[in-house]
């Protein structure tokens, strides 16, 4: 063999060899997690290439994310003198893409098709029913669109469908005209692209043969998550059906790990892999059990939790790397003390253990969790970037919340204004803002005031929406920031409209995510206790500002007549943003708003730099990182409360956790919280049953230095339901750590009874303002301030330290 002492063979083990090396002929890697799979499929492209058995144009290689095909190539081209651009190496939808722009005649696409994403696609399906007068309660468009992408996925044209009732065949009609509408205008969606190209190359015989005889190796990564319509589409490639065999031309190679199939929800089926090696006769079945990414502690975790999983194709993990650090489990008492903890190992790995940042890693199962972490991060100016996702202050729901809350504060906030003038949809189409900011240009008025100018139909919308907005700033006076924003959020009709969103669930919880960022702020925080540790980014969003300011101050209005006051004022408290004269400060709102815009600025590290990395455990997948976070394993929350109704639901949980696991090379942290703010309510929540499928000898349990809020008591577990372990599983380790349930829930703060005497209710003497009502009271002590209506100086935010109010009788 030429090429058997090849260097880019060099350390393989044998399996991996012989994968790489493997005579033509389908194959079918199935390996854990880190035993080498993607590795085995780049080397085999270069070992193909490097013996001539392969010309780059005879080689198609799908890679289940963009990113995933750009390694692929980069590591291709540093191994190798050749131009690798003649290689398909790409996603499902890339490579569709790619074919369908050759062949768009036969494809009968127009040149220059555009792709919708899935936004676009909404927009799109939202147009169509508009057209049509379709009742969009009955048929909400998300709904729609997720029905369309369904049947795509499955292959179905609407003709396919088979309607029994009438609201399907209603949705079918839809989906027809939808296509129709997609034909005219010259777009195709994710899923019209994968079918599109699946169709071509079923229908167009020539083509087909064409790509048939072209693709002599045929290499796919992730094949657990393939779903149907891609697996029929690979086996278009593969070969020719003869009399229901496959004959087929090409060498398919497919690896994959049953334990990682993770994407069922849309559709992926493990199912394709015994297909697979029944309709393509596979003889070859590798299995790779060597891992190289992770010492045998953290190997040891993944091994022992996927074993409680039932139908597994079976594997083991071993590692030639010893023991390493032991997996360190962190109980807290609130999720804000573990995001701190959280921060403090991070500082440590970097300053003590020389980790990167980047090669560090926090996963979470939800979305809404990261909302925390990235505040702790932010705090300790320590740059993160959140991968595949979006920060939680630039999520489109949460800026479509702040919008209302802007508003509230300023109706002529026209960024605002334009944001949720038709959002949720109440029929204000684009022409009609077009008009509006017409008729506001021409008079020199905002948007807001321009409303009344506009005639017709859409006038009257106009002014509902306005009406509505003066409605609501009325309903919010004299309630807390808590009351105000789940108001806003129930009447402006955002979570109305996405509980009728198929994926608005994750949604609601960012809003409902936005209320206990609020309430953290206001009670937790403090006004201005982020001042504290204002991370030095911050400098540049408001050039010259005072460091010692807090960032609430700082993100004032600039021309807002208290900034000076603000500025002058000591930082770290709400009376830093108090006009020393009058007592009068920001309202709770402005303050947070200011809060919010301020951790959305542009702090999120640059692209190259060193940055902490924070994902879901989905976007996980594929990658690995030196040390690994997973917060929140909780019951409810890992595994998720919506998968626990059955036992598929639960085994897709740990397949998820065993992901996670799998992602850490040399350190492993998993951590659950006594209480959790989420979703805007306090949860006790238990430690995950997970933790009770890890062998103890692999684990280190840590214990808080000092107990938060919620304190352990030591004796508080023993001999009570909880904590006791029977069967001392947990052993000696367990130690203090009696406590795995909350045995004594938290005693909430004593309100003690505020000495300033205000409440709402009563009038009010300002030496300035006159009388007035005071409508509301927040926080305490020093930071204790009103909200008091006084006739015509309009509504103010007093700090009851300063201003100097007395309670008339
Ligand atoms: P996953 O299931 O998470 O996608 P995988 O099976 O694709 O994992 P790889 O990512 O290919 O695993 O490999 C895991 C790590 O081990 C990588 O850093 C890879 O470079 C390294 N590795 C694989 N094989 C060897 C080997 N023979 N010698 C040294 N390192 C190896
Ligand atoms: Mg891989």
């Amino acid at each position: 063999n030429p090429a058997s002492n090849s260097p880019l063979l060099a350390g393989l083990n044998d399996e991996q060899l012989a994968a790489v090396t493997l005579p033509a002929g389908h194959a079918l890697i199935l390996a854990g997690a880190g035993s080498g799979k993607t590795r085995v499929l780049t080397t085999r492209i270069a070992w193909l290439l490097q013996t001539g058995q392969a010309t780059p144009g005879s080689i198609l290689a799908v890679t289940f994310t963009n990113k995933a095909a750009k390694e692929m190539l980069l590591r291709l081209s540093s191994m190798l003198p050749y131009n690798v651009r003649g290689m398909w190496i790409g996603t499902f939808h890339g490579l569709c893409n790619r074919m369908l722009r050759a062949h768009y005649q036969a494809a009968k696409l127009p040149q220059a098709f555009q792709i919708l994403d899935t936004q676009d696609q909404l927009s799109a399906i939202k147009r169509l029913c508009k057209q049509f007068n379709v009742d969009d309660e009955r048929f909400p468009p998300k709904q729609l669109m997720y029905f369309i992408a369904g049947c795509k996925e499955e292959g179905m044209r609407p003709a396919d469908v088979v309607a029994t009732d009438p609201d399907t065949r209603k949705k079918v009609e839809l989906y027809q005209l939808y296509e129709e509408q997609c034909q005219r205008e010259g777009v195709v969606d994710f899923g019209e692209l994968m079918l599109r190209s699946f169709e071509l190359l079923r229908d167009d015989v020539h083509l087909r043969q064409h790509y048939q005889r072209r693709f002599q190796h045929i290499l796919v990564d992730e094949f657990q998550d393939t779903n149907k319509l891609q697996y029929q589409w690979l086996k278009q490639l593969a070969g020719e059906a003869d009399g229901g065999r496959y004959v087929s031309q090409s060498s398919v190679i497919a690896v994959g790990d049953d334990d990682q199939s993770i994407y069922a929800f849309r559709g992926a089926r493990v199912g394709n892999m015994a297909d697979f090696i029944r309709e393509f006769g596979v003889k070859n079945q590798i299995k790779l059990e060597q891992n190289y990414r992770s010492y045998s502690n953290i190997l040891d975790c993944a091994n022992a939790l996927i074993s409680h999983n039932s139908n597994r194709l079976g594997k083991n993990l071993r590692t030639t790397q010893g023991p390493g650090e032991p997996v360190r489990i962190y109980e807290s008492p609130s999720d804000l003390a573990e995001a701190a903890w959280m921060v403090d190992e991070i500082k440590q790995l970097v300053k003590n253990d020389g980790f990167k940042r980047q090669e560090i890693a926090v996963l979470y199962r939800s979305n809404a969790q990261s909302r925390v972490i990235e505040s702790a991060l932010f705090n300790a100016s320590i740059p993160y970037r959140v991968y595949g996702g979006l920060r939680f202050f630039e999520r489109a729901e949460i800026k479509h919340a702040l919008a209302y809350l802007r508003l509230l504060e300023n109706p002529h906030d026209e960024t605002s204004f334009l944001r949720v003038v038709n959002f949720p949809a109440r029929g204000i189409g684009a022409r009609t803002i077009e008009v509006l900011q017409d008729t506001a240009r021409g008079s020199g008025c905002s948007l807001n005031d321009a409303v009344t100018a506009v005639g017709g139909s859409a006038g009257t919308k106009l002014q509902g929406f306005v009406a509505k907005l003066d409605v609501l700033r009325e309903q919010t006076q004299g309630k807390t920031l808590r009351e105000i924003i789940e108001t806003v959020q129930e009447q402006s009709g955002l979570i109305e409209h996405y509980r009728n969103e198929k994926e608005g669930a994750d949604r609601i919880e960012n809003l409902q995510e936005l209320v206990t960022a609020a309430e953290s702020f206001v009670t937790q925080e403090g006004f201005g206790r982020d001042a504290v540790a204002l991370p030095v980014d911050a400098q540049e969003i408001l050039p010259g500002a005072n460091l010692s300011q807090s960032p609430a101050s700082q993100g004032l209005d600039p021309n807002a007549p208290l900034l000076d006051e603000a500025l002058k004022a000591p930082a770290g408290t709400a009376a830093s943003m108090v006009n020393e004269d009058t007592g009068e400060t920001m309202s709770p709102l402005a303050a947070f708003l200011s809060h919010a815009s301020l951790e959305a600025g542009d702090n999120q590290a640059q692209a190259g730099q060193d940055a902490v990395q924070l994902m879901t455990v989905h976007a996980s997948k594929g990658l690995e990182f030196d040390a690994v976070f997973i917060g929140g394993v909780e019951e409810g929350l890992f595994p998720h409360e919506n998968a626990m109704m059955d036992r598929g639901g639960i085994e897709e949980e740990r397949r998820l956790a065993y992901v996670a696991i799998t992602r850490a090379r040399k350190r492993l942290y998993l951590s659950h919280s006594q209480t959790r703010m989420l979703h805007g309510q306090t949860r006790y929540n238990t430690k995950s049953r997970f933790f009770d499928e890890l062998p103890e000898e692999a684990l280190k349990w840590i214990t808080p230095k000092q107990s938060g809020f919620g304190s352990f008591t030591p004796n508080s577990g023993a001999g009570g339901s909880y904590g006791s372990r029977a069967g001392g599983q947990f052993g000696s380790n367990w130690g203090s750590k009696q406590t795995d349930v909350f045995a004594s829930p938290p005693v909430p703060k004593q309100k003690a009874e505020p000495s300033h005497g205000m409440k709402a209710g009563i009038a009010v003497f300002h030496n300035k303002f006159g009388e007035g009502k005071v409508l509301a009271v927040e926080g305490q002590g020093d930071d204790a301030r009103a909200q008091v209506s006084f006739g015509r100086h309009g509504t103010k935010w007093l700090a009851l330290s300063i201003a100097k109010l007395t309670i008339v009788d």
